[in-house]
């Protein structure tokens, strides 16, 4: 293993970063990965144990990433590993019904009261794009509104972010996503209850649904104001549309029942993935049974896919759902709680200005004083003092998300040891973080 601090150059990784460079555009396969927002070489990891990761160059880190939200039990945990390789064992995919997508079926409608029925899929994107459909299908409308700084996935639709803290029509935020496909998007500024009641008069009998994530963590953690879902949903009920609650990163994540599980609101539809998969592609959509009920072959809206409910994929998920009881939960909870006060009292020393947003065990940081409400006042912030921040934490051995609009993820697995040593790399971190220039 190599001695702490670790170099800023990473040769190994960068070797084969070249080399992905030169097959796959940005030498990456999700965007987040290139490190471009924070510069520098990204780690090609070979290996993961616990709360660690391990790199191409024999480096290890604590992490704090969990691959994005997946690894509530920590890497390689032994159940789920004995879970997939007994699955892979008897085969990787049949294209028939098998009874490990039905037992994934039953652990979330056993614990997530408004799902009376789900399909499953084998990503996040395809959740929010199939339940959007289903939406569309059921109501007959086309518009959907969803809210600036939320991220759904890549879904066409769902690309139009605007951000400008105005009601608007959404313009596309990438090429190849046309006008027309934006256009039937409003992007509203998130926690503004009043602009989704204009949207609904000025668009009255258009629009199809309200999405937002349960609890926002794709523009760092963003939580809900108190009220703000249940707004949502008597505004969606009041209207004839449908409150889709988008569970992929919260779901099974911040309490047994996600995000549900802590504010009680009941949607109509809800989109699940990341930790109901155990690290494989697995996710899902469901809802009521009477719009479920529209989803073929039941009804006539289409969906589909070869590889949905492999039985791989239900298996890890199966098993890590199983593991997730009150005491998995209580776990991560303390060790984020333990955390955030870490970095609070490491950045409040060197006289940072910040705040620590947290939504039951996610959090993230955001370099400013005043509350962070919405995706406007998240990009007020100072971030490049996390670019200075996270490049000190990775240098002492901590994999934080490359990105200072991301959420910070634990699992069960951070115990005392893993804890301490993020404890021991905070100081510097926050002291690069004061002296940081933009
Ligand atoms: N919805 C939310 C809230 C997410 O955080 C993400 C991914 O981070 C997605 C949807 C898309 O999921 P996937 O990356 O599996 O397509």
């Amino acid at each position: 293993m190599t001695e702490l601090p670790y170099s800023y150059e990473a040769p190994v990784s960068q070797t084969l970063f070249d080399r992905a460079a030169a097959v796959t555009p940005g030498g990456v396969n999700s965007p987040v990965r290139a490190f471009r927002a924070v510069g520098g070489t990204p780690r090609f990891m070979v290996s993961g144990a616990g709360p660690y990761l391990t790199d191409a160059d024999g480096r290890e880190y604590v992490d704090l990433v969990c691959s994005w939200g997946p690894m509530i039990l920590g890497h390689s945990h032994p159940e789920v590993t004995a879970a997939v390789q007994a699955a892979v064992a008897r085969g990787t995919s049949f294209g028939t019904p098998g009874e490990g997508e039905v037992a994934l079926a039953e652990e979330i409608v056993a614990r997530v009261g408004p799902v009376e029925q789900v399909r499953l899929v084998s990503s996040g994107t395809e959740a929010t794009m199939s339940a959007i459909r289903l939406a569309r299908g059921f109501t007959g409308r086309a518009k959907v509104i969803k809210f600036a700084g939320c991220y759904h996935g890549h879904v066409d639709a769902l690309l139009a972010a605007a951000g400008s803290g105005v009601a608007t029509f959404g313009l596309p935020d990438t090429p190849g996503v046309t006008g027309a496909q934006a256009g039937e998007t409003v992007v509203l500024p998130y926690n503004d209850l009043e602009a989704v009641r204009e949207a609904f008069a000025a668009h009255a009998g258009e629009i199809a649904c309200v999405i937002t994530e349960a609890s926002p963590g794709n523009m760092g953690v963003v939580p809900p104001l108190p009220g703000f879902n249940a707004g949502l949903k008597q505004l969606c009920a009041d209207n004839g549309a449908l409150y889709i609650s988008d569970e992929v990163m919260t779901g099974f994540r911040v309490s047994k029942a996600g995000w549900y599980g802590l504010d009680g609101v009941e949607p109509d539809l809800m989109t699940f993935g990341k930790v109901m998969g155990g690290g494989f592609p697995a996710a899902a959509f469901g809802g009521r049974a009477d719009i479920m009920a529209r989803l073929a072959p039941a009804g006539p809206v289409y969906q589909a896919g070869t590889l949905s409910g492999n039985p791989v994929a239900t298996a890890a998920g199966v098993a890590q759902l199983r593991l997730l009881d009150d005491a998995a939960y209580e776990k991560v909870d303390a060790a984020s709680a333990r955390l955030r006060a870490l970095v609070t009292e490491a950045l409040a020393k060197e006289g940072v200005a910040h705040r620590v947003q947290a939504a039951g065990n996610m959090f993230s940081v955001f370099f400013t004083t005043d509350e962070v409400t919405n995706y406007e006042k998240a990009r007020a912030q100072e971030a490049f003092r996390f670019t200075a921040f996270f490049h000190s934490m990775l240098s002492q051995g901590v994999y934080l998300p490359p990105s200072a609009f991301e959420s910070w993820f634990v699992s069960t697995a951070h115990d005392e040891r893993a804890l301490e040593r993020v404890a021991v790399a905070l100081p510097g971190a926050a002291r690069a973080a004061a002296e940081a220039a933009e």
